[in-house]
């Protein structure tokens, strides 16, 4: 542990306690070098409610709940719920983002449209067949630089590509992957190989249905980013053995046993850790 004030690494001796009516006892430290008094940093610090209660509302968002309904099942003020989406989403996508598994055999990609208040988002996605790794990426476009910034972000497949007809595919595929990955168009006759992908655009469908549009881009880019990392992360994946899938691939390890609100909160825990040592090492 560091010292939060003068970034000390210098041992710390226990000072008692910190007792509050709320949360009750906290370990007090005293820096040695500055002599200064302070507690450990956890997720709530500042803040009225408990890690339960934010990792429940977490969760009610993730599996396709209302901010307002969220607000009204578990008596927070809604504008709380936004705040707080927005604050362990941040969060959440510090610790996420760093994993991304480097090769796979097959990639699906697709894309789907969500309504903004004067224009359409399109949302391109793809997902492994292997270890069903999900990357979604928006973009105001529809186009082949978008198609093409998708690709590049995910895992690159050593086999194939299916993609549905759409012409904006053909170009990016050959010139990101190159000449030995075969690109698939799934149309007619083949139509059935794009069943995989079109299985998981639904549930991504259903996460963003309850919405009804979204007025800023930048939320609605940040509510399909949390979707993506409550895929790879935290839900259990049936083609994986009941196993979300970063937990297949060996990216993170979760307490045995972990539901998802205990998963969360391993996940925000250990990006607040990082979070706080790369602080540390800037000051
Ligand atoms: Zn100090």
């Amino acid at each position: 542990m560091t010292c939060p004030y003068c970034k000390a690494q210098t041992p710390l001796i226990g000072r008692g306690f910190r007792v509050t009516k709320r949360r009750g006892k906290a370990q007090r430290y005293q820096c040695k070098r500055c002599n200064r008094t302070f507690t450990q940093k956890t997720l709530v610090t500042g803040m009225w409610y408990d890690e339960e209660t934010v990792a429940g509302v977490l969760l009610l968002h993730l599996e396709g709940v209302t901010e307002l309904d969220i607000a009204d099942f578990l008596g927070v003020c809604w504008r709380t719920v936004e705040r707080w989406l927005e604050k362990f989403g941040n969060l959440l996508n510090k610790i996420c983002s760093r994993f991304k598994p480097a090769t796979c055999n097959t990639l699906h990609s697709d894309e789907l449209f969500l309504k903004l208040l004067h224009r359409f988002l399109y949302v391109w996605d793809s997902c492994t067949k292997d270890s069903k790794w999900l990357t979604i990426r928006p973009s105001l476009k529809r186009n082949s630089k978008s198609a093409e910034h998708l690709l590049q972000e995910s895992p690159r497949p050593l086999e194939a590509n299916v993609t549905d007809g759409a012409f904006s595919y053909t170009e990016p595929v050959r010139k990101v992957h190159g000449r030995q990955v075969k690109h698939i168009v799934a149309t007619d006759d083949h139509k059935y190989l794009n069943n995989f992908i079109e299985g998981v655009q639904s549930t991504i469908r259903r996460f963003t249905r309850p919405r009804r549009g979204f007025k800023r881009i930048h939320k609605a880019v940040n509510h399909l980013r949390r979707y993506q990392h409550y895929h790879n992360f935290i839900k259990n994946n049936v083609g994986l053995g009941n196993k979300p899938p970063a937990v297949r691939l060996g990216f993170v390890h979760y307490p045995n046993k972990a539901n998802k609100k205990q998963r969360i909160l391993h996940l925000l825990n250990q990006a607040l850790s990082f979070w706080q040592k790369i602080k540390h090492r800037l000051c």
